[in-house]
């Protein structure tokens, strides 16, 4: 089996209301194929420029990723995105947004990513995911996620990735917003007859829920004491979910359930940390514990 994903290797500015930190290093993809990494072997397709930290791409080798289809744009600036949390967690607010790299990023597939098994399409602008999904050969599974930005600004190219993905991950506010529906139960619906096979929205510190057919599923997140940044919660429980299904190489509803509750371990350890810091020192020991934990937290005779 084999994961690719496809999303942002970027530099974030995060400011929550007890600290403010510059330029450290995010992505979508990064977050994703990191929380992949204690599952499978990822493999990743972004952009960076040169200025981008050499000593973090080994860090990323040294968790057995595949940087073959990163690219590295000589004299180009990596992505940049700055935001801003306030005390809710859930809140935040892009303070800004600079492309740069991304600006004439198109997506190529290397040949021995081609035949990938699960594809994730990490938050990127919706014509970048259709182009990618026409190259990969014959994937078992497809999963998106996407932001406010591309569904207000991309409706249609958006609605296009959606028919032709099995999976939607989205958070709550995102999910009212492609379908124009308060009600989660009934947009998780409206949702799935648009393409999708599964829907999970992402309620950050509330935990997540997942809609499909005949399978409705809810788990809490974890309770945490210590959230240091939200950054790359979403995109860590991506990874932890689908790394999860790449290992197990069945999607039956019980291997989804178990997905989640991997995907919530996941970002509830990315949170514990600036960035993509937690991951420098978290093992496999640690995860499996925590899932054992959350077994205990949501079971009751
Ligand atoms: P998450 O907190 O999981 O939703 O993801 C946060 C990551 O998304 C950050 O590390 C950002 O670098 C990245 N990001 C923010 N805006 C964009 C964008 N427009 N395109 C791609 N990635 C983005």
């Amino acid at each position: 089996m084999s994961l690719v994903i496809v999303g942002s290797v970027a530099f974030d500015t995060i400011e929550t209301p007890w600290q403010r930190k510059e330029k450290i290093v995010g992505g979508s993809c990064t977050y994703c194929a990191l929380a992949a990494s204690y599952f499978t072997r990822p493999k990743i397709v972004a952009v960076v420029g040169e200025d981008f930290p050499r000593d973090v791409l080994r860090f990323l080798q040294k968790r057995a990723i595949d940087l073959e289809g990163l690219k590295i744009v000589p004299g180009g600036k990596t992505f940049f995105w700055e935001g801003r949390y306030g005390f809710d967690p859930n809140q935040r607010k892009t303070v800004q947004t600079q492309l740069n790299v991304f600006q004439d990023f198109r997506p190529e597939i290397p040949p021995s990513y081609r035949k990938a098994d699960i594809l994730f399409l990490a938050n990127i602008d919706p014509d970048l995911q259709e182009s990618v999904c026409r190259q990969v050969e014959a994937p078992r599974l497809v999963a998106m996620d996407t932001m406010g930005l591309w569904i207000e600004s991309k409706p249609a190219a958006l609605r296009r990735v959606l028919q032709n993905v099995d999976i939607l991950f989205a958070n709550d506010e995102e999910i009212r917003m492609l379908t124009d529906e308060w009600n989660l139960v009934k947009a998780g619906k409206k949702i799935l007859a648009q393409g999708p096979r599964v829907v999970i929205v992402k309620k950050g510190e509330h935990g997540a829920l997942v809609f499909g057919k005949n399978l409705v599923f809810g788990i809490m997140a974890h309770p945490s004491e210590a959230v240091v940044d939200p950054t790359g919660a979403g995109d860590s429980f991506a990874g932890g979910f689908l790394g999860y299904l790449d290992k197990v190489k069945t999607f039956g509803r019980k291997d989804i359930r178990r997905a989640v509750v991997y995907g919530s371990v996941l970002a509830s350890f990315t949170i514990e940390d600036f960035g993509i810091g937690r991951f420098r020192s978290l093992t496999k020991r640690e995860i499996a514990a925590r899932f054992l934990h959350f077994k205990k937290l949501v079971s009751f005779d």
